[in-house]
């Protein structure tokens, strides 16, 4: 399918590149694309960014039919413009759509709408230090009806935003708080998936967290809350008695980050051994208590590789390798940023030149 361009006659405004507040300043253009059951996806389109019209019954307004990804484009030292593992956020939003009964998004227009639009924006892709292109994709159901099924309408969009460095004072080792309350997903829900609803869930417990001096929350499984699952929106890894543990996809409630499943490869490539597995909190705390547990570390594409330094749990709070970032912490966010930045060669075929 061809994507037809409509180019902005009102070019938006621009933050300056070297303070970039997160999520604010939208590039010039969207990519936009219907879905119709019986006709399938059509009418992909390149418009000017600008608002959408939607109906006060748009079903998605009322039983959050709707996915999403997040992933970015890269400008080189020698001012080429790559993307990360794109093809790994067409796979998961195919997984995503297929579980909230979403038509799947065909992969080849996909890549092409996502290369299209970063191209036609690569004057939006900054070049200062630790600076990107925020993409993100998302589809939702466009209905005008009440009841619930599924849509029979679909709308796909994709919105880019530049962004600044995650850590413009350096990587800060975070301080967590152990979730025994509220969980974010459970077993045979939506928890693998990228979908709206799940943020909404985590909120609550997240703002308590935010007021007690927290910067993330730890969560637990919705079964038991007895093993741990994530970092606020981020997998999570531990290195503990030389091994790496990071908690298994197997039960469906985690999210099968591509940082995490590039910082696994990277791990076990070095020689580490790496076990994806159920980790409880009762070894986390032993461990933190014996001295074992050496490292621990979210990951994700906005911040890529977070240390953690502290972990509290029932009123206690336990340091990790003296709120300092550890080495491997150290090694994986330097190795992955420096692929996806073009510092680094890339010896995978992870990195996807646009232009
Ligand atoms: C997006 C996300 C992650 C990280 O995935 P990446 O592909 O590494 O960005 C982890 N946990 C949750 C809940 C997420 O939504």
């Amino acid at each position: 399918m061809e994507i037809k361009i409509t180019k902005t006659t009102a070019p938006r405004p621009r933050p300056d590149e070297n303070n970039i507040p997160f999520g604010t300043f939208f590039s010039d253009h969207m990519f936009l694309m219907d879905y119709e059951a019986g006709k399938g996806w059509y009418d992909p389109r390149i418009v000017p960014y600008g608002p959408l019209s939607l109906e006060p019954s748009c079903m998605t307004l009322h039983y959050a039919q709707e996915v999403f990804e997040g992933l970015k484009a890269y400008r080189t030292a020698d001012g080429h413009i790559q993307l990360f593992r794109p093809t790994e956020n067409i796979a998961r939003m195919a997984r995503s759509c297929e579980k909230l009964c979403i038509p799947e998004v065909p992969a080849d227009i996909y890549l092409d709408a996502l290369k299209t639009l970063v191209k036609l924006d690569a004057d939006w892709v900054p070049s200062a230090p630790d600076t990107s292109l925020y993409i993100r994709p998302f589809a939702f159901a466009t209905d005008d009806h009440l009841g619930v099924h599924a849509s029979h309408t679909y709308l796909f969009c994709i919105i880019t935003c530049p962004v600044g460095s995650y850590y413009p004072e350096g990587l800060d080792p975070v301080h967590i708080a152990i979730e025994s309350r509220e969980v974010r997903a459970v077993r045979g829900g939506t928890g693998f998936t990228k979908c709206g609803g799940n943020y909404a869930a985590s909120l609550h417990a997240s703002e308590i967290a935010e007021k007690r001096g927290f910067s993330q929350v730890l969560w637990l499984d919705g079964v038991e809350q007895k093993y741990i699952e994530e970092v606020g929106s981020m997998n999570v890894m531990f290195k503990l008695g030389g091994k790496v543990i990071t908690p298994s996809l197997a039960g469906g409630s985690v999210l099968p980050g591509i940082t995490r499943k590039t910082a696994l490869q990277l791990l076990g490539e070095w020689g580490y051994e790496v076990h994806e597995r159920n980790i409880s909190v009762d070894e986390l705390i032993a461990a933190a208590e014996d001295g074992t547990l050496e490292e621990a570390w979210g990951t994700g594409t906005a911040a890529v590789i977070s240390p953690i330094g502290e972990i509290s749990y029932r009123d206690k709070r336990y340091a990790v390798n003296g709120v300092q970032i550890g080495p491997v912490t150290h090694k994986l966010y330097e190795t992955i940023t420096g692929i996806q930045w073009g510092r680094i060669e890339d010896t995978h075929g992870w990195t996807v030149k646009v232009c």
